[in-house]
C-alpha cells in the first residue's frame, strides 16, 4: 500500500465528461496518462473512447483499473453518489488510489470523503477550478486544492496538465471554501457587467466599442472581457450554466451564515439568478442575466 501511494500515476480514471470534464480529460490523454472514463450519459464519452480512452460500464469497475481518478460532476449530490455510495470509488478503489474531486461541491463534504478515504488506505483532494469552458479548453485553469501534501505533489502532474495556477491551500476543505471566495466575487461582478451593458445598450452607445475601451481600463476582468461580448451579441449559451451558479451561491451563503458572516451583495445576485431560472433560463449560461434588464426576458 505505501508503494502504491508514491507510485507514479498512469492509469487515470476520469468521471463526469461534461462541458468541464471533457477537455480536462484531454488534456489528460495528450500529457501521456492511459485514460479511464465513465459517465452518466455514456455517450458524451465517444470522442475520448475514439482517441483510444477505457469506458467502464460502472464507477467500480473504472476504480479497480486505475491509480488515480478525477471528478468533475454537477452537484454535491452526485460526488456523494460517485465517492460514498456502495457502488462508489472510496468502497471499490485499490488501497494507495489517490481521489481528486475538481466538481465545485459543499466543504463539509469533501471532509468526509477525505476521512472515509483514508480509513480505506486512500488520498483525497478536493481541488475545484476556476476558469470556465475556456479554461478547460486552453488547460489554464486556476485550481485551488484541500487535501495533505504528499497526495498534492503525487497530484501535480495531473493538475499541471489541466491548468496553470495550482495551490494547495489548506486541509481538507480548503480548495472548496477558496472556490467560494472565487463565486462571491463574481456573483456581484457579473451584476456590475450586466447592469452596465443594459446601460450601454439604452443609452445608444454601441456597446462593443465600449467594451474594447473599457476592457482595458479600471474595469477590466475576465467576467467582462469573456461575458461582456456574449451579453451584446445576445449569445446566453452556457459556459458556465445558471443552475450550477445558483448551487454555488446557495453553498456560499450557507458557510458564511455558519461563520455568522452577512453577504448582501451575494444574497441580491442569487435571487436575481433565482429569478431567471424561475422564467425557465436555468440552463443558460450566467451571461444570460442580462435579460432581466430587457423589457422582454425573452428576447
Ligand atoms: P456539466 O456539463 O453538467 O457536466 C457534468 C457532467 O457530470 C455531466 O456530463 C454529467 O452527466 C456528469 N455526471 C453528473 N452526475 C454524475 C454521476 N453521478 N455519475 C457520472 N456522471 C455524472 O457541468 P460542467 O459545466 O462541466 O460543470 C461541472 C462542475 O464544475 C460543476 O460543479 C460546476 O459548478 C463546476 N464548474 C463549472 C465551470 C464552467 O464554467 N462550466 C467552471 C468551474 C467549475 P450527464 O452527461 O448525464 O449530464
Amino acid at each position: 500500500m505505501a508503494d502504491r501511494q508514491h507510485a507514479a500515476i498512469r492509469n487515470v480514471g476520469f468521471i463526469g465528461l461534461g462541458i468541464m470534464g471533457r477537455s480536462m480529460a484531454g488534456h489528460l490523454m495528450d500529457a501521456g496518462f492511459s485514460l479511464h472514463v465513465f459517465n452518466r450519459t455514456r455517450e458524451k464519452a465517444a470522442p475520448l473512447v475514439e482517441r483510444g480512452a477505457t469506458w467502464h460500464d460502472t464507477v467500480a469497475d473504472l476504480a479497480q483499473a486505475c491509480d488515480a481518478v478525477v471528478t468533475i460532476v454537477g452537484y454535491p449530490i452526485d460526488v456523494r453518489q460517485v465517492y460514498l455510495d456502495e457502488t462508489g470509488l472510496v468502497a471499490h478503489a485499490r488501497p494507495g488510489t489517490l481521489l481528486i474531486d475538481m466538481t465545485t461541491s459543499n466543504p463539509s463534504l469533501a471532509r468526509l470523503i477525505a476521512d472515509a478515504a483514508a480509513a480505506r488506505g486512500l488520498a483525497a483532494l478536493d481541488a475545484p477550478v476556476s476558469g470556465g469552458d475556456v479554461g478547460a479548453r486552453e488547460a489554464t485553469l486556476a485550481i485551488m486544492v484541500g487535501g495533505e501534501e504528499t497526495a498534492f505533489a503525487r497530484a501535480m502532474p495531473l493538475f499541471q496538465a489541466m491548468g496553470k495556477t495550482i495551490r494547495l491551500l489548506g486541509p481538507a476543505g480548503s480548495g472548496q471554501h477558496a472556490k467560494m471566495v472565487n463565486q462571491i466575487v463574481i456573483a456581484g461582478t457579473i451584476m456590475g457587467v450586466a447592469e452596465g451593458m443594459a446601460y450601454a445598450q439604452r443609452s445608444g452607445l454601441d456597446p462593443a466599442a465600449v467594451l474594447e475601451v473599457i476592457g482595458t481600463g479600471a474595469a477590466g476582468g475576465s467576467q467582462l472581457n469573456k461575458l461582456g461580448p456574449r451579453m451584446v451579441a445576445g449569445d446566453f449559451d452556457p459556459g458556465f450554466y445558471i443552475h450550477h451558479f445558483i448551487k454555488d451561491m446557495g453553498i456560499a451563503l450557507e458557510e458564511a451564515a455558519a461563520m455568522g458572516l452577512d453577504l448582501p451583495a451575494l444574497a441580491l445576485s442569487k435571487s436575481r439568478y433565482d429569478e431567471l431560472s424561475g422564467l425557465g433560463y436555468g440552463s443558460d449560461g450566467t451571461q444570460a442575466l442580462l435579460r432581466l434588464y430587457r423589457d422582454d426576458p425573452g428576447v
